[in-house]
């Protein structure tokens, strides 16, 4: 019995698409082996785009995706557009649109990726959950007396009782698959209204959770801890703006920003999900064949997992942690000459062989 699934893809600026094309390749090689096929409908929505016709997607862009299975997106941003639009002209959308509220990235120190820290080794592997749909990022504030010397401006960040609820669940329910253990990223010392309610949440789902242990941090103290001793953590869960500065941290840790996945996670299925690699558009080397893919194929992993096939995604994962461990193949983020495909070809040989 063959599962079909249909993937948007967006493979946006730069070396997006330079990354997407291996994660294809390996989805199609991993699926020959499980029953699933997939087809992809391309969209250009791009910074290039947006030069070009004044907006990054179309106006009916969502409705267009809003049926597929799953969204793949490369990156999107360049120089000379703000990145701002970038962000709010596709990513903020569609993760609202979709109701992707959770953001989730796997931290892992790979066998034969260096670290720069010292003390990480492979013992390294959590998750940071991160809200994706309100908090700090929000369209309520302004600009005053522009100009004049009292000048100022006021952005409000944006707390619901559902919204950090449902966050909290996803990370508690999260570390009851993993090690149960959840942190909490906080500041309540200094962000006295919205950081003391989030805390308040915490310990409410510490109470429905009683079988997962949780402590929380201030983020200042947080960041340390992860930079002094990162295999301490399993679950680490953080509004949208200390979950993006802890996860970006993370990625740096486990060795190249060129390997880090993330997921963007409708859990209640009733829209499709997004897998993006963190790192960007890389302007510095696109167009040279030199991207490391390994962020996109791992992103593709997650969606394979997302869609109810753990053992496919696991495959995937499996692969290209054996050729890092088992060849000194490396792309130059990691200290080698090899090209993208070069990467892809052995990851792609190793599921052909197993
Ligand atoms: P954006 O604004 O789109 O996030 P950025 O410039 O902030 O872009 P990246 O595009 O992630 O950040 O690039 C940061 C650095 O990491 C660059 O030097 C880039 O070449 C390098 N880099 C990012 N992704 C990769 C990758 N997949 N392979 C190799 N190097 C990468
Ligand atoms: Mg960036």
């Amino acid at each position: 019995m063959t599962t079909r699934y249909r993937i948007a893809l967006i493979p946006g600026d730069g070396i997006g698409a330079e990354v997407l094309p291996p994660a294809c390749a390996v989805l199609d090689a991993v699926g020959k082996r499980h029953g699933l096929t997939f087809t992809y409908d391309s969209f250009d929505w791009s910074c290039e785009r947006y030069a070009a016709e004044g907006a990054m997607m179309p106006a009916d862009g969502l409705d267009r995706i809003r049926h597929h299975d799953a969204v793949l997106l490369g990156a999107v941003g360049w120089p000379g557009v703000p990145d701002h639009v970038s962000l709010w002209g596709l990513l903020i959308p569609i993760r609202r649109q979709f109701r992707q509220y959770v953001n989730l990235r796997p931290i892992k120190v790979l066998e034969g990726v260096p670290s720069p820290l010292a003390k990480a080794t492979s013992d390294v592997d959590f998750v940071v959950v991160r809200e994706n749909v309100e908090g700090e990022y929000s369209e309520i504030g302004g600009r005053l007396g522009r100009g004049f010397p009292d000048e100022m401006a006021i952005q409000q960040s944006v707390f619901t009782r559902p919204g950090v609820e449902r966050i909290l669940d996803y990370a508690f329910t999260t570390a009851q698959r993993r090690s149960g253990d959840v942190v909490s990223a906080t500041k309540s010392n200094g962000i006295i209204h919205t950081m003391p309610f989030w805390d308040e949440l915490v310990k409410e789902a510490g109470d429905r959770f009683p079988d997962v242990t949780w402590r929380q941090e201030h983020i200042d103290a947080l960041v340390a801890k992860v930079v002094l001793d990162p295999s301490r953590f399993d679950v680490i869960v953080g509004s949208n703006l200390f979950g993006d500065i802890l996860s970006d941290l993370a990625a740096a840790v486990a060795g190249s920003i060129g390997i880090a996945p993330a997921a963007n996670l409708n859990p209640e299925r009733d829209h499709p999900s997004m897998f993006e690699p963190v790192h960007g558009s890389a302007p510095d080397i696109a167009g040279q064949g030199v991207a490391n893919p390994l962020g996109a194929i791992w992103s593709a992993s997650m969606m394979l997992d997302h869609l109810g096939h753990p053992e496919a995604g696991a495959e995937v994962l499996d692969s290209f942690a054996s050729v890092l461990a088992t060849t000194d193949v490396r792309t130059r983020d990691l200290g080698g000459t090899a090209g993208t495909k070069d990467f892809t070809n052995l990851v792609l040989e190793g599921i052909a062989g197993r």
